[in-house]
């Protein structure tokens, strides 16, 4: 029998406000612990909340962003727990109304579009930090990130592999990024992703037993620690036992799912209206408005790329993962002949040097205007293609126009036929062995010749002009 893998997630993403979703503490990351604090987010008694109109913004435009019907009418519901990171010990969140249901995400797996459910999106405030001590004998906590707004997002269990679930959280973090919700750093908490997987014999309609993966603080933990669960259901299963419905904790070190707690040990959460927040009552205009934040997204970025500059889909995919990283090419490819040659750059050297460099795209000197400039003088044979590669790096790193770099260090391109011709005779003079090869029909001899005109040159010779001056010679001789 052969089981197919059926996989929910509940993502939270801290939204890009200045403040807190119901005080004016500062919502920012990195602060010295318990600094960004007050009697509201700390739960005094007496308090009242006020609803910062930014979170409810963002968080209305991160619904429409995942095509979700947002409700004219919704509220907020007190989730009763307690926990030490949690000074109220309720949480203000949205019960049986949330902002946003019904929606989705398109994702491409393989050579197939899929489309993953929204079940909602609902609106809610984070809770504390706690740092544990490293001896294990004590626990501290920070308040700071008490009441930084927060949305939930659930998706339907629509996801049938760990492979889909990541690809599933790439283009969730594009979608939150393109659209100013959320810096979704996954090392800031500022993106997380919990996980429920469970099993079932293909066919079979019933979904099986789930178990719920907390803490998976990568993209890459999701899918390894998806992968592993879905492996270690499928052996107790085949071994004729029945899965138990469990929290588990995915530790990195190990490798391994670790028992949290079992069902028995289930949250009632007795949720009830919060009689200290009004209702969120919204205008069809107020949703238009935020209708019309959204900006082109990542899939509808992706076809057009495709479209308008020619270039294949695996390209236009790796062009769009970040908004920063798809205006950048937008900027180059709309003013180049050939915008593959753009997308090659761009793909190939300059990804690969902000990677060593550790660095972003909006942190390269190199504007994309200068990059339009550089192809132009590839193109033109100003330049070579093998110096293009060095002035690139010159320019990634100085921020200098190709231009000036190329006068700089004298590296444009000798196309003057009696100065290549001068050093072609010279090179086939002093290697008689490889013209001798080429007569007797290794024309791959030829490469040897080309290869010591632009050594002498170096490299700055017009390769292919050299190709025929040498032809040409070897052949008149
Ligand atoms: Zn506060």
């Amino acid at each position: 029998m052969d089981f197919e893998t059926v996989i929910g997630l509940e993502i939270h993403v801290e939204l890009a406000t200045k403040t807190k979703i119901f005080c004016n503490c500062k919502n920012e990351f990195g602060a010295p612990p318990n600094t960004h604090v007050c009697p509201v987010c700390m739960g005094s008694p007496g308090v009242l909340p006020v609803l910062n109109e930014e979170a409810l913004r963002l968080g209305i435009r991160a619904a429409l962003a995942l095509h979700c019907e947002v409700r004219q009418s919704s509220k907020f519901d007190r989730k009763n727990y307690f926990y030490p990171d949690n000074p109220k010990a309720y949480q203000i969140s949205q019960y049986d109304e949330p902002i946003g249901e019904h929606g989705y995400v398109e994702i491409v797996v393989g050579e197939e579009n899929r489309r993953i459910g929204i079940t909602r999106v609902h609106l809610e405030e984070d809770a504390g930090k706690l740092n544990h001590s490293a001896y294990g004998d004590s626990s501290y906590v920070d308040f700071n990130r008490a009441g930084v707004p927060l949305i939930e997002i659930v998706s339907e269990p629509d996801i049938r592999s760990a492979e889909e679930a990541r690809l599933f959280l790439e283009e969730l973090k594009a979608i939150m990024q393109y659209c100013l919700i959320s810096d979704c750093k996954m090392e800031e908490g500022s993106l997380r992703c919990d996980a429920n997987i469970s099993l079932r014999p293909f066919g079979q309609e019933k979904f099986g037993t789930k178990t719920e993966i907390k803490n998976m603080n990568s993209f890459r933990n999701v899918q390894r620690g998806l992968e592993y669960e879905r492996s270690r259901q499928e052996k107790i299963l085949r071994g004729g036992d029945a899965v138990e419905q469990q929290t588990l904790r995915w530790d990195e070190t190990t490798a391994a799912t670790i028992l949290m707690r079992s069902k028995e040990d289930a949250h009632d959460y007795r949720y009830f209206p919060d009689p200290d927040l009004p209702r969120i009552l919204l205008t069809g205009a107020y949703i238009e408005d935020r209708l019309k934040e959204i900006p082109e997204l990542p899939t509808d970025k992706r076809n057009r790329f495709e479209k308008e500059y020619g270039i294949p889909g695996y390209d236009a995919g790796v062009l769009t993962a970040s908004r920063a990283l798809s205006e950048y090419f937008d900027e180059t490819a709309k003013h180049v002949k050939d915008p593959k040659v753009a997308s090659n750059i761009i793909m190939g050297d300059v990804l690969g040097y902000l990677k060593t460099a550790e660095k972003e795209i909006d942190e390269l000197p190199m504007t994309p205007a200068h990059l339009v400039e550089l192809v132009g003088l590839m193109e033109n044979g100003t330049i070579s293609s093998k110096i293009a590669k060095n002035v690139l790096k010159d320019m990634m790193e100085s921020g200098k126009a190709p231009k000036v770099i190329i006068e700089e260090q004298g590296l444009v391109q000798i196309s003057d036929e009696g100065q290549l011709k001068a050093i072609a005779e010279r090179v086939i003079a002093a290697n008689p062995k490889s013209v001798e090869d080429y007569r007797s029909g290794k024309e791959k001899a030829i490469g040897a010749l080309v290869g010591q005109v632009m050594k002498e040159t170096k490299g700055k010779a017009n390769p292919q002009m050299v190709n025929q001056i040498i032809i040409d010679l070897i052949n008149q001789a």
